[in-house]
């Protein structure tokens, strides 16, 4: 198959097989198209719908966006990770407003320079739209691309993704462009999947190099092996009544400007920072330890459990620590693993 004939057959397959009511192809705007391409960024549909409606509905343009707390943005994101994700959108908002006059930029170097926007991203922004041609190259036209032309090698590595850019750029036509463009993801997301794709229903299977020399496993190459690195963390879960001390965190990095449990080195660190910071601390106990795969490193959790009266002088509500109430839940941006561990705390029995 050549690139020239690789969109008439997707388009015509994604006539009668593709989706065409998902939420975001609603009342097309790039701001809407935005926030979709960005949240099924490492995630599926089915987990994103309900997060997009819930976004659109309290921000329903980017000036309201760009308004709202940090904390509000992250709050509506809580459970969906990569929480970088969300901060970048919030400062992108504010870059809408403050240098665009609210109004998407013309070109994609103007798009791209926006934080938390790739090439790929840019590209399907302005393809989806507003039509215009620019390729996409996003996880699943990855493995459409290196599956249909025998692309090998793991995409990551630069003379791979250069030679996938250069297939996307061929195959990428210059009329239907939006219809296109979510046809290779549809492809991607529902036939051409990771493991067991069904090229049986694959419009281009009869020309497909890893199918037709069954070498399906082969494209694209894997991740190259290494040793995860793992860290491990002492969390300190501070009762009192119903409430759960909660720290916030720096503004960038893991759970950059979420709210997460005061965390520790050692045991020991966590001990001392307890006596010295709450009042009438009683029963510590260590709670099971808990487990979650960043995309670098795999994080160890040990939590321990403490009682107290509430906070000591020293520890003040303040910006950085606040008191969480299970029963009246705040409106902050809460990490999946912290929330498991909320609900674990705020139901076990004190210690006798
Ligand atoms: S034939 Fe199979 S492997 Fe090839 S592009 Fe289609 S679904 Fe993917």
């Amino acid at each position: 198959m050549t690139a020239v004939e690789f969109a008439p057959a997707l388009l015509r397959w994604y006539e009668l097989d593709g989706r065409k009511d998902l939420p975001w192809q609603r009342d097309r705007t790039p701001y809407r198209v935005w926030i979709s391409e960005i949240m099924l960024q490492q995630t599926q549909v089915a987990t994103v719908t309900g997060y997009y409606e819930r976004f659109m509905t309290r921000f329903p343009d980017v000036h309201k966006l760009a308004a709202a707390p940090l904390d509000e943005v992250l709050h509506l994101w809580s459970g969906l990770g990569y929480y970088a994700r969300a901060r970048n959108l919030h400062r992108a908002a504010q870059a809408l407003v403050q240098r665009h006059g609210a109004e998407f930029p013309a070109t994609l170097e103007e798009v791209m320079a926006l934080p938390g926007i790739g090439r790929s991203t840019a590209g399907a922004i302005l393809a989806l739209s507003r039509g215009e041609r620019h390729p996409i190259l996003d996880g699943n036209a990855k493995r459409v691309l290196a599956r249909c032309f025998g692309v090998g090698g793991f995409p990551g590595e630069p003379a791979v993704e250069k030679r996938l850019w250069e297939l996307a750029e061929a195959c990428t036509p210059a009329r239907r462009v939006d219809a296109y463009t979510q046809a290779v993801m549809d492809l991607g997301a529902t036939v051409c999947t990771r493991t067991n794709p069904a090229c049986l229903l694959c419009p281009v299977n009869a020309a497909c190099v890893a199918r037709v020399t069954d070498r399906l496993h082969e494209f694209p190459s894997p991740r190259p092996r290494k040793l995860r690195p793992r860290r491990e963390a002492w969390l300190v879960l501070a009762r009192s009544g119903t409430q759960l001390l909660l720290e916030k965190r720096p503004p960038s990095g893991i759970w950059g400007g979420l709210w997460a449990f005061p965390e520790f080195p050692t045991h020991a660190h966590a001990m001392q920072w307890c006596s010295e910071n709450l009042s009438a601390p009683s029963g510590a106990r260590a709670v099971e330890p808990l487990h979650h795969a960043f995309s670098h490193f795999d994080y160890a959790m040990n939590p321990i459990l403490v009682s107290c009266l509430g906070r000591a002088p020293a520890l003040r509500d303040d910006d950085r620590y606040r008191w969480y109430d299970t029963n009246a839940p705040a409106e902050v941006g809460v990490p999946k693993p912290v929330a498991t561990l909320l609900q674990l705390a705020s139901t076990t029995e004190d210690a006798a």
